[in-house]
């Protein structure tokens, strides 16, 4: 853009075009096309005076649970199908004043919840490397648009795999931040102590420069880390007698063969550049789902309380009382999937149970972190996959939603821990479909991360 190569304003129509002719793929649930366009006429200008923030000319989607100001956001579901916020995330300010360009918000399952994006209250979204395929969930609509280059690089959110399942689903680059460093604030809450936001893209250098613009302190979320932000677009170089830690427990017989056998590949790969490659024990992981599922619902029946027909969105008309407008506006706007959860976290918090259920799975939680201080005293960073399995056919998921759940083994252990994990592309199955491996570092050591997967992609 710089040398006039590219044409900003016609980069971005030719996005919009490509959003149009893939439509079928259900990858957007709004466009933002007119301000896109003249964003890029604005930025153009700049970028030719030469004084343009960090970001200009890259075009980026929203996934529907990060709040624009006075832009639809649906967070996927019907009670909030009419829904506008009147103030913009965090993020969403610091992306726009480094010049970028949002161009929509995408699909995604109904408040995060769903790894395979058809619990959402506007359709499934088709894998664009296979569109009988689902792209992958929660941020299925992220992962496809960028797979399907209908944008440079999507913001997802990762609750408990949310950003890295569909970024291996669909042969793309997704990245969960260490808890705390970009903040929260504007995002639906899920399961706040679980919730991340971070970028999905087609390689480490989009994904670096994004978390540069992103990361930092937010004095309006408390939970925002104070130390300074690392310096992410600027690769180091890697330490010296860097070592990888293998976990055994990810390997076991759930493991599909074929994501086995990538996996081989990368360590023989690493290993023959002289980097060491060992096993290691998170002798818990296989109490991760149960806790996962126990705290999140139990946090999201507690978050969602606030979508009472009141504050938010829709609400039923065919009420006599208060009461009945209360459960009829959350009947009729929560799917089967959030139903489903709120359920389950009231029960695991009531009187009762809350000792048997969700104060047990409070110390499964600091189990799984403590396996992972102990790993990262003698590794540098974690190698493992990032699915058991190689992609599902649309309609196929949902006949066992425990089987579901249980397809986010291993990715949910580095939101229980809070540690920061990214998925990255290593080749396509005998079927055609991306194989996607996850690598796993310890808390604020985000910046090794992403440098290590720029050097070994
Ligand atoms: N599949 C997981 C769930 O359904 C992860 C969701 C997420 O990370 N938002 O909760």
């Amino acid at each position: 853009m710089k040398t006039g190569e590219i044409n900003l304003p016609e980069n971005v129509l030719a996005f919009l075009h490509s959003i149009g002719e893939n439509k079928s793929l259900n990858a957007y649930n709004s466009v933002f096309r007119e301000e896109a366009l003249s964003k890029a006429d604005s930025i153009a200008g700049k970028i030719s005076s030469g004084d343009h923030g960090k970001l200009a000319g890259m075009v980026i989607s929203v996934k529907d649970v990060i709040s624009i100001k006075d832009k639809p956001m649906t967070s996927s579901s019907a009670i909030l199908k009419n829904f506008s916020p009147v103030y913009s995330a965090t993020v969403i300010e610091r992306l726009l004043a480094e010049d970028a360009i949002i161009i929509g918000k995408t699909n995604s399952d109904e408040f995060a919840m769903g790894s395979t994006n058809e619990t959402s209250a506007f359709g499934f979204v088709r894998n664009p490397v296979n569109r009988e395929y689902v792209p992958g969930g929660s941020s299925g609509g992220s992962a496809a648009s960028v797979a399907a280059r209908l944008c440079d690089v999507s913001l997802g959110s990762d609750t408990g795999g949310s950003i890295r399942q569909p970024a291996s689903f669909c042969g793309v680059y997704g990245f969960k931040p260490t808890y705390s460093i970009v903040s929260r604030y504007g995002l639906t809450s899920y399961a706040s102590s679980f919730d991340t936001i971070g970028p999905i893209a087609n390689n480490i250098s989009d994904i670096a420069i994004v978390m540069d613009v992103i990361s930092g302190h937010d004095p309006k979320d408390s939970t925002s880390s104070q130390l300074p932000p690392a310096n992410f677009s600027v690769p180091e170089k890697l330490p010296e007698g860097l070592k990888i830690g293998l976990p055994l427990e990810y390997l076991g017989e759930g493991l599909d063969p074929q994501i086995k056998s990538f996996l081989d590949s990368f360590i023989n790969r690493i290993r023959s550049r002289g980097i060491k490659v060992e096993p290691v024990s998170l002798p818990h992981t296989s109490y991760a789902v149960a806790a996962y599922y126990i705290l999140t619902t139990a946090e999201a029946s507690s978050n969602l309380s606030r979508y009472d027909g009141v504050r938010y969105g829709h609400r039923s008309l065919n009420n006599s009382d208060l009461n009945e407008m209360y459960t009829l506006s959350r009947t009729e706007g929560f799917g089967d999937e959030v139903k489903l959860r709120i359920m389950l976290g009231t029960y695991v918090l009531s009187a009762g149970y809350y000792d048997a259920y969700y104060k047990k799975a409070q110390k499964v939680r600091r189990l799984i972190k403590n396996d992972f201080d102990a790993v990262f005293s003698s590794v540098d960073l974690i190698i493992a996959p990032t699915t058991p399995h190689i992609g599902k056919k649309i309609g196929d998921g949902f006949t066992d939603p425990l089987q579901m759940y249980l397809g986010d083994v291993y990715t949910t252990s580095a939101n229980l821990a809070g540690i920061p994990a990214l998925n990255i592309p290593a080749g396509y199955s005998d079927s055609g479909l991306p194989v996607g491996l996850q690598l796993m570092a310890n808390c604020f050591n985000d910046k090794l991360l992403l440098d290590f997967g720029r050097e070994v992609r």
